[in-house]
């Protein structure tokens, strides 16, 4: 009989990671990601498995919350063979570098901190470092491409097709033999919105017996795209014809790339003012070197834009600040700024110096394109903050802040339903990687429109296939 549990995404968003066993066969562990927000510390205890007795990871993307704990695993003894796309393991090595650098400054903070305090017993120690982080790429990756099957061991045969939440994300379906008889199981991962500008549509999942499907957004819809699109580019027109300057603080991956290809398809329109566009962000420009490393996998606007100018995510009036001294030359730059930088939280990087010499200023703006989690800066200023705290000095907001809805990387309600939808020999249906109110919304729409029974998986529920 073949079994999964779930040792993360079970009930909560983050910390995805499932293991699937056939018996008398491989053990295959479905993502080893972080845990995040409320669930961070979780992160910290040993895995309720032993590593060592893992077969192959199946990597669906490059999102922290699926790989962040990969270094930990191969720490803790795992030795077998990662299968990721060629991009995800490109995206997974920037992830991990930065984790692994941003746990290495907050613990040295923290320990300056505890050390004044004479308690520096009490500091926790990263959860691995930048040489953990290459001992699992000098493990073997293997590079699946999309849409081709291949043999994982005898009677087990893997796919994985092309989810379209992030360059190289997949989800995959599994074959495998019970008693004789061919069975197949799908993990989603996270499966892509259709209006994303940047990658092709999710793909269709055609069979599964079982499915493991994720539930972000399973409780409601995204803002219409186009309208949530024309309200993104009034304010940068507004605010810039004001002469003000407008500050997005962008996740290094998809998000970014996307809002670059809007605002050069502007620029070619003749739509955008005269501006000087700044990506400040480090990791996002790396992040956008793989998108443009694996050019071929992006959409077909994407692939027209290339045609047309050679390149996709470069225009003239667009600087990529790499280094500290050029960054701090943006403050030289007093109007008709577009200031892209981290973190999309607000809760360190670059951005924060911009809050700083900006929010003050009525002319500016403020537009927020990703969710904010409760507890971090930028969920303060969304929720209309008067005052913040940035480096120790008090600002005060007399920018303009706007939030942008529709740049969602998940599918929403009504696409997952529709996925679902299509998949035919379906038995059942397993809710992961959501809130559990929302997954209660999810599993009546799914029994009231598709007269699908779904199940909301525990953590560490043994599930019997
Ligand atoms: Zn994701």
């Amino acid at each position: 009989m073949a079994t999964v549990i779930s040792y993360g995404a079970a009930g909560v968003v983050t910390g995805s990671c499932h293991l699937f066993s056939i018996e008398g066969g491989p053990n295959i562990l479905i993502d080893c990601g972080m845990f995040q927000g409320q669930e961070e510390d979780l992160n910290y205890s040993s895995f309720d498995f032993d590593p060592s007795q893992i077969d192959y990871l199946l990597v669906t993307h490059a999102h922290l919350d699926h790989v962040g704990r990969i270094p930990k695993l191969v720490k803790e003894g795992f030795a077998g063979i990662i299968y990721a796309t060629d991009a995800t393991q490109d995206l997974t090595e920037i992830i991990l570098l930065d984790s692994a650098k941003i746990m290495k400054e907050d613990y040295e903070t923290n320990y300056r901190k505890a050390q004044r305090r004479g308690k520096e017993d009490d500091i926790v120690e990263p959860l691995y470092e930048e040489i953990d982080v290459e001992a699992a790429f000098d493990l073997t990756w293997h590079h699946p491409e999309y849409d081709q099957p291949f043999t994982l061991e005898k009677g087990i045969t893997v796919t994985y097709r092309n989810a379209g939440h992030i360059l190289g994300s997949a989800f995959i379906e599994i074959a495998y033999q019970e008693h004789g008889v061919e069975q197949t199981i799908v993990f989603s991962g996270d499966i892509g919105n259709d209006n994303d500008m940047v990658l092709p549509d999710l793909e269709k999942c055609t069979h599964a017996d079982y499915l493991y499907v994720e539930s972000t957004y399973g409780d409601r819809d995204h803002q219409n795209a186009e309208t949530s699109i024309t309200e993104f580019k009034r304010i940068i027109i507004d605010t810039l014809n004001n002469w003000g300057n407008v500050l997005i603080p962008s996740f290094a991956i998809e998000r970014t790339q996307e809002i670059l290809c809007i605002l050069k398809e502007m620029h070619h329109r003749k739509e955008l003012p005269e501006c000087k566009i700044f990506l400040d962000s480090p990791m996002a420009t790396r992040a956008t070197e793989v998108y443009r490393n694996h050019s071929d996998l992006l959409s077909q606007e994407c692939q027209d834009i290339k045609k047309r100018d050679g390149t996709i995510f470069d225009f003239e009036d667009l600087v990529y600040t790499l280094d500290v001294k050029a960054s701090k030359a943006i403050n030289d730059v007093d109007r008709r700024a577009i200031i892209i930088a981290g973190s999309g939280m607000c809760t360190g990087g670059r951005i924060l110096h911009h809050f700083k010499n900006r929010l003050w200023n009525r002319k500016n703006a403020v537009i927020f394109i990703g969710y904010q989690a409760v507890g971090t800066l930028g969920r303060h200023i969304v929720d209309g903050a008067r005052w913040v705290k940035i480096y120790h000095e008090d600002i005060l907001i007399r920018a303009s802040v706007h939030t942008v809805n529709s740049f969602s990387a998940h599918a929403d309600q009504s696409a997952i339903v529709r996925w679902i939808s299509q998949i035919e020999g379906l038995h059942r249906v397993f809710l992961i990687h959501g809130e559990e109110d929302k997954q209660v919304i999810l599993r009546s729409v799914l029994k009231n429109a598709l007269h699908q029974k779904a199940h909301i998986v525990e953590p560490e529920e043994v599930i019997y296939l």
